[in-house]
């Protein structure tokens, strides 16, 4: 890389987000560190500082049209052009559909799809200025169907088309988009599900790992490794793809 790009990660304070901040970073980017509370990103921000590396923690809901904007505003003159979006936040409201209300379905619609557009939409002129962009989308298994996740399902499966049609409209000005779906990641989210069911985390995992054909559960590092792939330079070639990173084939 000639010189320093910097990209946004959102929902970075913890599990997959972190891990792909900290990978970005630590390939060279100038990151924003983007969640909900901003203070919840100090830890990110200070271990890729430790590193040598440079950050910024940024406070935003990306649901909410006005402060997506003001965030992509503050993180261009305070870090520079974004030209890498990692539109990773995102929430679970599990339940079966005659149980499912319509708050629930709109807060993760909102979270993954209406975030991922309002973050995209604010951030493609600096990409489309700069002749260069890179956009991944956290879609996930579960956009193949699963059970209790209606909505989420929906939103997977909706990213998966955006990410398409962002590939086709803004491939002439340099800029790919992709998407990730991951399998079974070892994260909080995770760990709220087997809350949810009322089994050990632990217990989890290993019931999880006998149906994944590399005999283990994923790792936020393994979405990471994924995400750096995408935002190279040299990958200028790939978009439009899903990569299920899931330990065997999803698709
Ligand atoms: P996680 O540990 O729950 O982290 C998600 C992060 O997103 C949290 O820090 C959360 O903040 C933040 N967030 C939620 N709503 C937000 C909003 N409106 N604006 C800004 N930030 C928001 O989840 P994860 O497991 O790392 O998952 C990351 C992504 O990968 C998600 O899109 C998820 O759907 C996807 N994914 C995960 C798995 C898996 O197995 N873990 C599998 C497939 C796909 P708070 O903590 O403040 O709520």
């Amino acid at each position: 890389m000639t010189e320093a790009r910097t990209a946004i990660v959102t929902g970075a304070a913890r599990g997959i987000g972190a891990a792909v901040a900290e990978r970005l970073a630590s390939d060279g980017f100038k990151v924003a560190v983007v969640d909900l509370d901003e203070a919840a990103c100090q830890n990110v921000v200070d271990k890729i500082k430790e590193s040598g590396g440079e950050a910024l923690a940024v406070g935003c809901d990306v649901s909410n049209e006005e402060a997506v904007n003001a965030a992509v505003e503050r993180i261009a003159s305070e870090l520079g052009a974004p030209t890498g979006l990692i539109n990773n936040a995102g929430v679970l409201r599990d339940n079966l559909l005659f149980k499912m209300s319509a708050d629930d379905w709109d807060t993760v619609m909102n979270v993954h799809l209406r975030g991922s557009f309002l973050m995209t939409r604010a951030t493609q002129k600096y990409m489309t200025e700069a002749k260069f962009g890179r956009v991944v989308n956290l879609s996930s298994t579960s956009a193949l169907g699963n059970r209790g996740q209606a909505n989420y399902a929906a939103a997977k499966a909706g990213l998966q088309g955006f990410t398409k049609t962002l590939a086709i409209e803004l491939g002439k000005f340099g800029i790919t988009a992709n998407a990730i779906a991951p399998g079974f990641i070892v994260t909080d989210m995770t760990a709220a599900t087997a809350e949810r069911v009322g089994m050990d985390f632990d217990e989890f995992q290993k019931a999880a790992a006998t149906q994944i054909p590399v005999a283990r559960v994923g790792r936020p590092d393994d979405i990471a490794a994924a995400a750096s792939f995408f935002c190279r330079e040299d990958a200028g070639f790939v978009s439009g793809q899903v990569l299920y990173v899931a330990g065997g084939p999803k698709d």
